[in-house]
């Protein structure tokens, strides 16, 4: 899993988001190749998925003019509305954390009612995300085990977030009603829900740094508080799609020190129907130009081909990208 970056560069997240807006497509002429739509499902705005996403899509459309592909980078609640959205076919390509991903292969927790998605292909793994819990400084939360009996946003249905929040409250022998209030609250409403007194914390599984957790901490007085101890240890053990993982002190205002917390892996996922064609165009336009994609959030800068081709990824390599990267020596 690739290292956690300490460098907030805020005016680059700035930059990408307001690249979001897509150009329209224009009218194809003779000889070039037919318009393609690819749908690149990410998160909230104030997320990481999605300038994460946003840098995929630009390496993509560098080829526009050749392929006739245009990848757009989709607004989502995140994880679990991703995985559906590969599964129905709204969504070619998504962003989804690597405990998310393990579930819908198998069929099993939020997508029990489905049944396992034979047809999900990885295509990459990304970055690590860590389950960052801020709290308000006057909300007197020292540890996790404080949390009880507080109002928390603990992440909105179809977010990973829940997922791993529910995972964790599992190990801890808690459940919402250890909590007095659970309120679902979009991740750009938390700053503000979290500085008006609505909530005394938040969860969000996110890479480091994030514009969310940074509004937050530069809003009102808030910090970040590790969530750790023998019970998270056995779980972050008892799954190979957990990590530990270290936010680095410094990082945010009002956290000097390093906290420690549950991890899991930034996955990208497509469907085993996406034609070889456009899955081998994402995937070359981003390992041809690696160097690039590194400078395009900070969460990339540790990128590595060999971790990047097989971390947190349980469903089957997608075969156009599987024949990329055994071409280029990073599968054995
Ligand atoms: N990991 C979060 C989720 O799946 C999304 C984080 C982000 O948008 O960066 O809900």
């Amino acid at each position: 899993m690739a290292k956690w970056q300490s460098v907030v560069r805020g005016a680059v997240l700035g930059l990408l988001v307001g690249s979001a807006a897509l150009a329209q497509d224009a009218p194809a002429a003779s000889g070039e190749p037919e318009p393609q739509l690819a749908w690149l499902g990410t998160g909230g705005v104030t997320g990481v998925y999605f300038p994460v996403g946003i840098a995929v899509c630009r390496l993509v459309n560098q080829h526009r003019r050749e392929t006739g592909v245009r990848c757009a980078a989709k607004q989502t609640a995140g994880s679990v509305e991703n995985a559906s959205g590969l599964r129905d076919g709204t969504l070619q390509f998504a962003m989804v954390q690597s405990d998310v991903q393990a579930a819908a292969v198998a069929g099993s927790g939020a997508f029990a009612g489905k049944g396992p998605d034979t047809g999900l292909r990885a295509v990459m793994s990304l970055y690590p995300e860590a389950l960052t819990l801020v709290v308000r400084t006057d909300a007197g939360v020292r540890g996790v085990e404080d949390l009880a009996g507080k109002r928390v946003a603990l992440g909105q249905a179809g977010s990973g977030t829940r997922v791993l929040a529910d995972a964790v409250l599992a190990a801890l022998g808690w459940s919402a009603a250890s909590f007095a209030a659970t309120p679902e609250i979009p991740p750009e409403n938390l700053p503000r829900a979290l500085c008006s007194g609505e909530v005394d914390g938040f969860v969000y599984a996110v890479g480091n740094p994030a514009r969310v957790i940074q509004e937050a901490t530069t809003s009102c007085d808030a910090r970040l508080v590790s969530i750790a101890g023998p019970a998270i240890d056995a779980l972050i053990a008892s799954k190979r799609y957990f990590v530990a993982a270290t936010i680095p002190g410094g990082l945010y205002r009002g956290t000097a020190a390093p906290i420690e917390t549950i991890g899991v892996g930034a996955t990208l996922l497509t469907e085993a129907d996406v034609p070889d064609a456009t899955v081998a165009l994402l995937v070359s336009s981003v390992f041809d130009d690696l160097d690039t994609l590194r400078g395009l959030d900070p969460v990339l800068t540790g990128v590595e081909p060999e971790a990047m081709t097989t971390e947190g990824l349980t469903a089957p390599l997608h075969p156009a990208a599987e024949r990329y990267y055994r071409e280029h020596g990073w599968l054995h």
